[in-house]
């Protein structure tokens, strides 16, 4: 018989392991001090809070099956085997926004641009109408900074879409858009968020921080809310009973510092308000923005974003892996990676549209349901509070396929989404830099 070093944190009477159970805890220990993350694997086993020096070491370790298997632990103490999907739908009302984020292929900017759109709040009603036959439960609303909306309509749009489907859930508004809509109610946060309840919502998606990083922010999106005003959003929001989640832009010009900063910012909150949901590590895409020329993450990078994610936010009950952007494959390896959550459906969706790439902008929910049960997991369907709709096969179908095939860019103009995928279509973020080149260059002369 093979005689076995004593392992911390295992040993039988004969040092040896005695089933397939133990031999598995034994390799992993052996692969987790191997990777000198021992002291790690101890805190994570007693459930205590990991420093952003150890959350540095999470990243800087070659080994990242093991910072998956740590984040796993995490995971499915949390929340078992279960990964969960939701049957939602995604409306994007306007692309107008006024920002100017350079990893942004998005945006349209607000003075003459032939692929600007703005949906009515009826437009946007429609879109919900047209899938009334899917039992959606979550319609999820963000846009971009329109200056020329006023504050009614935020409010029509809320009070449309929820008349067009009263049972689902609307999680609307990134801070970046909270914090126009503050400015152009001429209000404290406090009482729009009192409003923006009354019209019907009910969460907030929780993007717009991208990455809390004064330099980021300074180089990449100075005109947005910097981090401390998305925290302070954040925090009214939570105090005003919203539940939020939060996201992660990663793979752009941010360094490891910044993103386990990031964390532990978003921890630090959640330790005072309890009002986080969901943290959502978001892959950033790099086409058709001006920052173009850097090669996007990789699966290798999505997985260990949601891992560390998964291992700093101790106070968080969910980590999201959004399939729409880091693809259907790496979502399925990530439920072993610290996700819990897949999203959903989604119908339709215009953030980011990469033909190239084929990605596909819609699953069914019997394609999501057997992409989880393939992963190993238990398919759970839950409703934006991670209340329990269905379980396993109960209740799928393939329906929303052909829907979305019917309706998918009806209700505002197509062409003008559409021509993002023309070659020779410039976006607003590429214009922005061909004229920042521009003036450099006259400087020059
Ligand atoms: S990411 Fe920036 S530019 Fe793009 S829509 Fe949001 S605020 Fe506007």
């Amino acid at each position: 018989m093979i005689e076995f070093k004593v392992v911390k944190g295992f040993d039988t009477a004969m040092n040896t392991p005695q089933t397939s159970g133990q031999m598995s805890e034994f390799i992993w220990a052996k692969a987790v001090g191997n990777a000198g993350l021992s002291d790690i694997h101890e805190k994570v086993l007693a459930g205590e809070r990991l420093s952003f020096e150890e959350g540095m070491r999470l990243y800087a370790t070659p080994q990242l099956n093991v910072v998956g298997y740590l984040a796993n632990i995490v995971r499915e103490r949390k929340n078992g085997n279960v990964a969960y999907w939701v049957r939602n739908q995604h409306v994007n009302y306007t692309n107008v926004c006024n920002k100017g984020c350079l990893f942004c292929s998005f945006y349209a900017r607000p003075k003459d641009d032939p692929r600007a759109y703005t949906m009515t709040p009826e437009q946007a009603a429609d879109k919900v109408r047209n899938y009334g036959d899917v039992p959606i439960t979550e319609v999820h609303v963000v846009g971009g900074v329109n200056p020329k909306l006023p504050y009614s309509y935020y409010l029509e749009l809320l009070r449309a879409i929820k008349a067009a489907r009263p049972q689902a859930h609307i999680k609307a508004f990134t801070m970046v858009e909270i914090d126009q809509i503050v400015r152009a109610a001429k209000k404290p946060a406090a009482e729009v968020y009192e409003d923006l309840k009354a019209a019907g919502l009910d969460a907030l998606p929780g993007g717009g921080a991208e990455v809390m990083s004064d330099r980021v922010h300074e180089d990449l999106f100075y005109a947005k809310p910097n981090a401390a005003r998305w925290l302070e959003l954040a925090r009214a929001a939570h105090q005003a009973g919203l539940k939020t989640n939060a996201t992660l832009l990663y793979g752009h010009v941010e360094q490891t510092p910044e993103k386990v900063e990031h964390f532990v910012k978003l921890r630090e909150l959640q330790d005072e308000t309890n009002g986080f949901l969901t943290l959502i590590p978001l892959s950033w895409h790099p086409e058709k923005t001006a920052l173009e020329h850097i090669a996007p993450p990789t699966g290798v990078e999505d997985l260990r974003e949601i891992a560390v994610a998964r291992l700093m936010l101790d106070n968080f009950p969910h980590i999201k892996s959004f399939w729409i952007m880091n693809s259907a494959p790496v979502t399925q390896c990530a439920l072993w990676y610290g996700a819990d959550d897949v999203d959903g459906t989604i119908m339709e969706y215009e953030i980011i549209r990469d033909p190239s790439r084929d990605r596909k902008q819609v699953l069914t929910s019997r394609q999501l349901v057997e992409m989880i049960i393939e992963a190993g997991r238990e398919p759970v369907e839950r409703d934006p509070l991670y209340n329990v709709v269905s379980v396993g096969l109960e209740n799928v179908s393939t329906t929303e396929g052909g829907l979305v095939e019917q309706f998918a860019n009806k209700g505002h103009n197509i062409e003008n989404l559409d021509i993002l995928a023309r070659e020779e279509v410039t976006t607003a973020s590429q214009r922005l830099k061909h004229k920042v080149k521009g003036t450099l260059l006259e400087q020059a002369v």
